[in-house]
Protein backbone atom coordinates (compact mmCIF):
# COMPACT_ATOMS: atom_id res chain seq x y z
CA UNK A 1 0.00 0.00 0.00
CA UNK A 2 1.58 3.65 -0.98
CA UNK A 3 1.25 6.21 1.75
CA UNK A 4 -1.08 8.91 1.21
CA UNK A 5 0.55 12.04 1.50
CA UNK A 6 -1.47 14.17 0.79
CA UNK A 7 -5.80 14.32 -0.56
CA UNK A 8 -6.55 16.50 -3.09
CA UNK A 9 -10.57 16.83 -3.97
CA UNK A 10 -12.11 15.75 -7.92
CA UNK A 11 -15.01 16.39 -8.82
CA UNK A 12 -16.08 17.18 -4.91
CA UNK A 13 -15.04 13.78 -3.69
CA UNK A 14 -12.28 14.08 -1.32
CA UNK A 15 -9.45 11.24 -2.50
CA UNK A 16 -6.32 10.42 -1.55
CA UNK A 17 -3.00 10.96 -3.82
CA UNK A 18 -2.27 8.42 -6.52
CA UNK A 19 0.26 5.81 -5.19
CA UNK A 20 3.61 5.53 -6.03
CA UNK A 21 4.16 2.86 -9.68
CA UNK A 22 3.89 -0.48 -8.68
CA UNK A 23 1.56 -0.23 -6.00
CA UNK A 24 -0.75 -3.06 -6.14
CA UNK A 25 -3.79 -0.61 -7.14
CA UNK A 26 -6.77 -3.72 -6.84
CA UNK A 27 -5.79 -3.44 -2.88
CA UNK A 28 -6.15 0.49 -2.50
CA UNK A 29 -8.80 2.34 -0.43
CA UNK A 30 -11.87 2.27 -1.64
CA UNK A 31 -12.27 5.87 -2.52
CA UNK A 32 -9.08 6.38 -5.08
CA UNK A 33 -10.63 3.32 -6.88
CA UNK A 34 -12.07 6.46 -8.96
CA UNK A 35 -8.90 7.68 -10.25
CA UNK A 36 -8.03 4.24 -11.39
CA UNK A 37 -11.64 3.50 -13.01
CA UNK A 38 -12.85 6.65 -13.83
CA UNK A 39 -12.79 7.34 -17.82
CA UNK A 40 -12.11 3.37 -18.53
CA UNK A 41 -15.45 2.54 -18.25
CA UNK A 42 -15.60 1.26 -22.16
CA UNK A 43 -11.92 0.23 -22.22
CA UNK A 44 -12.87 -2.48 -19.18
CA UNK A 45 -16.08 -3.25 -20.63
CA UNK A 46 -14.39 -3.77 -23.60
CA UNK A 47 -11.77 -6.23 -22.17
CA UNK A 48 -14.40 -7.95 -20.43
CA UNK A 49 -15.61 -8.58 -23.46
CA UNK A 50 -12.83 -10.39 -25.22
CA UNK A 51 -12.81 -12.56 -21.95
CA UNK A 52 -16.54 -13.70 -22.59
CA UNK A 53 -17.07 -13.03 -26.26
CA UNK A 54 -20.76 -13.49 -25.95
CA UNK A 55 -21.64 -10.74 -23.31
CA UNK A 56 -22.58 -7.35 -24.83
CA UNK A 57 -21.24 -3.62 -24.46
CA UNK A 58 -23.68 -1.39 -23.22
CA UNK A 59 -23.79 2.06 -23.41
CA UNK A 60 -25.60 4.63 -21.03
CA UNK A 61 -26.41 6.23 -17.70
CA UNK A 62 -25.51 5.15 -14.55
CA UNK A 63 -27.66 6.79 -11.56
CA UNK A 64 -25.15 7.10 -8.33
CA UNK A 65 -27.60 6.64 -5.03
CA UNK A 66 -24.31 8.87 -2.82
CA UNK A 67 -23.42 11.50 -5.86
CA UNK A 68 -27.06 11.57 -6.71
CA UNK A 69 -26.14 12.15 -10.16
CA UNK A 70 -26.57 10.63 -13.55
CA UNK A 71 -23.27 9.43 -15.12
CA UNK A 72 -22.35 8.98 -18.82
CA UNK A 73 -21.14 5.00 -18.82
CA UNK A 74 -20.44 2.00 -20.18
CA UNK A 75 -20.90 -1.46 -18.99
CA UNK A 76 -21.48 -5.07 -19.90
CA UNK A 77 -24.33 -7.29 -19.56
CA UNK A 78 -24.39 -11.14 -19.86
CA UNK A 79 -27.05 -13.64 -21.60
CA UNK A 80 -29.23 -13.56 -18.76
CA UNK A 81 -29.23 -9.67 -18.89
CA UNK A 82 -27.13 -9.31 -15.80
CA UNK A 83 -25.28 -6.39 -15.22
CA UNK A 84 -21.23 -6.76 -15.15
CA UNK A 85 -19.66 -3.82 -14.26
CA UNK A 86 -15.73 -3.67 -14.37
CA UNK A 87 -15.77 0.05 -13.79
CA UNK A 88 -18.32 0.59 -11.23
CA UNK A 89 -15.78 0.98 -7.91
CA UNK A 90 -15.23 4.27 -9.50
CA UNK A 91 -18.58 5.23 -8.16
CA UNK A 92 -18.42 5.44 -4.50
CA UNK A 93 -21.92 3.59 -4.29
CA UNK A 94 -19.76 0.70 -6.09
CA UNK A 95 -22.65 -0.66 -8.99
CA UNK A 96 -25.43 -0.76 -6.51
CA UNK A 97 -27.11 2.61 -8.49
CA UNK A 98 -29.07 1.75 -11.27
CA UNK A 99 -27.90 1.30 -14.84
CA UNK A 100 -30.31 2.83 -17.42
CA UNK A 101 -29.15 1.67 -21.24
CA UNK A 102 -29.26 4.91 -23.71
CA UNK A 103 -31.53 4.33 -26.19
CA UNK A 104 -30.09 6.78 -29.13
CA UNK A 105 -32.36 9.18 -28.06
CA UNK A 106 -31.27 12.84 -27.11
CA UNK A 107 -32.88 15.81 -26.06
CA UNK A 108 -31.04 19.27 -27.30
CA UNK A 109 -30.37 20.77 -23.90
CA UNK A 110 -31.11 24.76 -25.18
CA UNK A 111 -34.76 24.29 -26.99
CA UNK A 112 -35.73 20.44 -25.64
CA UNK A 113 -36.41 19.09 -29.45
CA UNK A 114 -36.02 15.31 -29.06
CA UNK A 115 -33.74 14.00 -32.00
CA UNK A 116 -32.11 10.77 -33.05
CA UNK A 117 -28.31 10.70 -31.56
CA UNK A 118 -25.52 12.11 -34.99
CA UNK A 119 -28.67 13.43 -36.50
CA UNK A 120 -27.14 15.31 -39.44
CA UNK A 121 -26.56 19.23 -37.91
CA UNK A 122 -26.50 17.91 -33.96
CA UNK A 123 -23.70 18.87 -31.77
CA UNK A 124 -22.01 17.30 -28.83
CA UNK A 125 -20.08 19.85 -26.33
CA UNK A 126 -19.21 18.60 -23.70
CA UNK A 127 -21.79 16.73 -21.41
CA UNK A 128 -24.77 18.65 -23.63
CA UNK A 129 -26.47 17.49 -26.81
CA UNK A 130 -27.70 20.13 -29.07
CA UNK A 131 -30.05 19.96 -31.87
CA UNK A 132 -28.28 22.21 -33.92
CA UNK A 133 -25.43 24.91 -34.07
CA UNK A 134 -27.78 27.89 -33.46
CA UNK A 135 -28.73 25.95 -30.35
CA UNK A 136 -25.26 25.62 -29.61
CA UNK A 137 -24.41 28.91 -30.02
CA UNK A 138 -27.61 30.10 -27.67
CA UNK A 139 -26.35 27.86 -25.01
CA UNK A 140 -23.49 29.77 -24.64
CA UNK A 141 -24.99 33.01 -25.43
CA UNK A 142 -23.70 33.95 -28.41
CA UNK A 143 -26.74 33.85 -30.66
ZN1 LIG B 1 -32.25 22.87 -29.92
Amino acid sequence: MGIIVKKEVVDGVLVPECPADGDDMENRPGVSDYQKFRGKCKELSLALIKENPTWTLVRGHYVCPVWNSFEEHWWVVDEQGTVHDPSARQFPSNGNGTYIPFDGVCTCAECGEVFEEGSPGSVLAGNYTLCSNQCALRLVGLA
